[in-house]
C-alpha cells in the first residue's frame, strides 16, 4: 500500500508569492520595455524593466553592504520616477519593508509615522531635502537620508546624507538574492492620512501584495496589457500607487512616471508625447486636466482608459473623458486597508442588457462591482445583513487576502468574528452588485433621524456648469440636529447666487436633502492625497446657521 500522506500531500511547486517575482518577470520576459520620468527639470529620462531591476538589485546590494537586516523599515518621501521604483523593489526583494511617506502631509504627522514605524533609512527627493531637514532632529532612529537625484542635485551633503547614485555605484547586483524569505513577510507600509485620531500603519505582506497584483489586473477591473502605456498619476505614497508599478511589471506595461507636476499642462503633455493608454488617479487631478483640455481646445488621441477613484467620481468628469474624448472611465472604490482595490464600475455586465445611456450613467457613477479576491457584505446598525436592493444602506464590511486583519504594532484585531473588515463607508448594493458609496460614517449628515447622501448631492451640484469643485457637509440644527450645508468652488471668472446652486438641485433629490445653505469658497481645501478635506470645512462652517 503507498502511503497516503505522500499522495494527498500538496505535489504542486511551493513558489512563494514573493513581488520580487513580479520586476523578476518584467526583467526576463519585458526587459526592452521603457520605464520613463519627467525628472525636476522637466527632462525626461528613459530606462527600461531590464535596467531598472539591475539597479534594483544595486539597492539590495547596498542594503545588505550596510548591514541592514530583513525586516527593517525604510522609507521613501518621493514622487513618482524610476529611482522611486528602483528603491521600492530593491528594498522589498531584500526583505525589508518599504514606508512610502507622503510629503503632502503635515510636519508632526510625518514625525509621527517615522517614529512610529521606526524607519531607518529613508531616500528622499532633492526637492524635498528642506522638509526632511525639518523633520530630522525630531526622529533619531533614522540613521541615513539618501537623496534620489543625480549626483549634487540635492546640494553639498555630509554626514548621515548621501547622493543614491554614489550609494549604489559601487554595489554589486550580484550579491542581492532576491526572495529568501516567506511570502508572509512584510513587504510595505501605507500608514491612512488619520482623519481621526492617529495615522494608523497598514502593513502588506508580499502575499497580500502579489495577490493584490493578480486581483485588481484582472480584466473587468484594472486589466493592463504588454501593449498598454501606463501613466502613474496616483503617487506612489498613495497606497503604492494603487499598485499600479506591481501591476505594470506583472504585464510588461511600459511604465511612465510623473515626478513632481501634475498639473493640467504637465499631465497632458506626458500623456500624448509617451502615447499613454491608460492612467489614474483622484478626480481633482482629472477635473485639472479636462479644464485644461476644453480652455485650450485640445484633444486626447492616445489614452484608452482612465481609473479614478479616491473619492467619488462626478457625472461631469465621466462626460468629460467619454464624450469629449472616448475614453472610458473606471469609477474605483477603495482604500489603503484594502489594499486598495475593493470595487470597480467599469464595463457592465451582461444582466444589465444594452442599456439607455442614462441607465448606463447611473451604473458608472455607482462604486462598482467587486472582483475575485474581494468579498462584502453591508450590515445594519446592529450587525444584520441588508439586502441587496440597491435602497437600504449599510456599513460596507470587506473580506480578502490584500485586506487588512490588524493595523500595524496594534494587538487589537480589526476584523469582525467572521473576518470581515468595518470600511468605514456606508452604502448600498443593488441586485447586479453594484456597490454605490452613499457617505462614509464620518461625513454622515443626520437630519431628523435619517441619513443624507452627501456624496450624492455633491455629485449633482459638481455638474452645474459654474461649479469647480462642490463639498457636502453637515452643520448643527437646533429642531433636525444637523442639516446639510452646500460648499461651492466656482470655476475661474464665475459668479452666481446661493439660490440658483439650490434651485439647479430642486426635482433631483428629495426636498428634505436640499441643502439649507450655500457656501462659495474662493479655494477648496485639499488633504494630502488630493481629495477635498471636509474636516477642515466641518471646522470652518461649524457655527454656521443652519
Ligand atoms: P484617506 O482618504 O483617509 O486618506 P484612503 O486613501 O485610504 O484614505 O481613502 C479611503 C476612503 O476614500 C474610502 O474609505 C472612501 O470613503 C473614500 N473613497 C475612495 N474611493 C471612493 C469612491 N470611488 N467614491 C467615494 N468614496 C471613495
Amino acid at each position: 500500500m503507498s502511503d497516503p500522506a505522500v499522495f494527498d500531500a500538496d505535489l504542486m511547486q511551493g513558489w512563494e508569492m514573493t513581488v520580487d517575482r513580479l520586476i523578476t518577470h518584467a526583467e526576463r520576459w519585458h526587459g526592452t520595455r521603457e520605464v520613463v520620468t519627467r525628472l525636476a527639470d522637466g527632462r525626461i529620462s528613459r530606462t527600461t524593466w531590464a535596467a531598472t531591476a539591475h539597479r534594483a538589485r544595486q539597492v539590495t546590494a547596498a542594503l545588505i553592504a550596510q548591514g541592514i537586516a530583513p525586516g527593517t523599515r525604510i522609507g521613501t518621501l518621493a514622487m513618482n520616477s524610476a529611482r522611486h521604483v528602483e528603491v521600492w523593489y530593491g528594498v522589498m526583494g531584500h526583505g525589508a519593508v518599504c514606508h512610502t511617506l507622503n510629503p503632502r502631509l503635515f510636519d508632526d504627522q510625518l514625525i509621527y509615522m517615522i517614529n512610529h514605524a521606526d524607519d531607518r533609512w529613508i531616500f528622499v527627493d532633492p526637492v524635498f531635502r528642506p522638509l526632511m531637514e525639518r523633520l530630522l532632529p525630531h526622529c533619531p532612529g533614522v540613521a541615513k537620508v539618501i537623496y534620489l537625484g543625480d549626483p549634487g542635485e540635492a546640494g553639498a551633503l555630509s554626514g548621515a546624507a548621501v547622493d543614491y547614485e554614489a550609494l549604489i555605484a559601487g554595489a554589486d547586483p550580484a550579491s542581492a538574492r532576491w526572495g529568501q524569505f516567506s511570502e508572509r513577510d512584510p513587504a510595505a507600509l501605507c500608514y491612512t492620512s488619520g482623519t481621526t485620531g492617529n495615522p494608523k500603519g497598514v502593513q502588506y505582506s508580499h502575499r497580500s501584495q502579489l495577490l493584490h497584483t493578480l486581483i485588481s489586473g484582472q480584466k473587468d477591473f484594472l486589466g493592463l496589457s504588454s501593449r498598454d502605456t501606463l501613466l502613474s498619476v496616483v503617487p506612489m505614497f498613495h497606497v503604492n500607487a494603487w499598485g499600479l508599478p506591481f501591476i505594470a511589471a506583472a504585464a510588461g506595461s511600459k511604465l511612465v512616471l510623473p515626478g513632481a507636476r501634475l498639473d493640467g499642462a504637465a499631465v497632458y503633455e506626458l500623456l500624448e508625447t509617451e502615447a499613454v493608454t491608460f492612467t489614474a488617479a483622484v478626480p481633482t487631478v482629472w477635473q485639472l486636466l479636462l479644464d485644461f483640455l476644453t480652455v485650450n481646445q485640445l484633444q486626447l488621441t492616445t489614452l484608452k482608459r482612465v481609473a479614478i477613484g479616491g473619492s467619488a467620481c462626478t457625472e461631469a468628469l465621466i462626460r468629460g473623458f467619454r464624450d469629449g474624448h472616448g475614453v472610458e472611465v473606471l469609477h474605483a472604490w477603495g482604500m489603503t486597508e484594502m489594499s486598495p482595490i475593493g470595487t470597480i464600475s467599469g464595463p457592465l455586465p451582461p444582466s444589465l442588457g444594452t442599456p439607455d445611456e442614462a441607465t448606463r450613467m447611473a451604473y458608472n457613477l455607482k462604486q462598482g462591482r467587486v472582483p475575485f479576491g474581494v468579498d462584502m457584505k453591508i450590515t445594519s446598525d446592529d450587525g444584520v445583513d441588508q439586502p441587496h436592493d440597491g435602497a437600504a444602506p449599510g456599513h460596507i464590511k470587506v473580506a480578502g487576502p490584500s485586506i487588512l486583519q490588524r493595523y500595524f504594532r496594534d494587538d487589537k484585531p480589526a476584523v469582525d468574528a467572521e473576518g470581515y473588515f468595518d470600511t468605514g463607508d456606508i452604502g448600498t448594493i443593488d441586485p447586479h452588485g453594484y456597490l454605490q458609496i452613499t457617505d462614509r460614517s464620518k461625513d454622515l449628515i443626520k437630519s431628523g433621524g435619517e441619513w443624507i447622501s452627501s456624496v450624492e448631492i455633491e455629485n449633482i451640484a459638481s455638474g452645474h456648469p459654474k461649479a469647480l469643485l462642490a463639498a457636502v457637509i453637515a452643520i448643527p440644527h437646533p429642531k433636525w440636529r444637523e442639516r446639510p450645508l452646500l460648499v461651492i468652488q466656482l470655476r475661474p471668472g464665475e459668479t452666481a447666487t446661493a439660490e440658483e446652486m439650490l434651485a439647479f438641485l430642486k426635482g433631483k433629490i428629495a426636498t428634505w436633502w436640499i441643502p439649507d445653505g450655500v457656501q462659495f469658497i474662493e479655494a477648496m481645501p485639499l488633504g494630502a492625497t488630493g481629495k477635498l478635506d471636509k474636516k477642515v470645512l466641518r471646522a470652518r462652517y461649524a457655527t454656521t446657521a443652519a
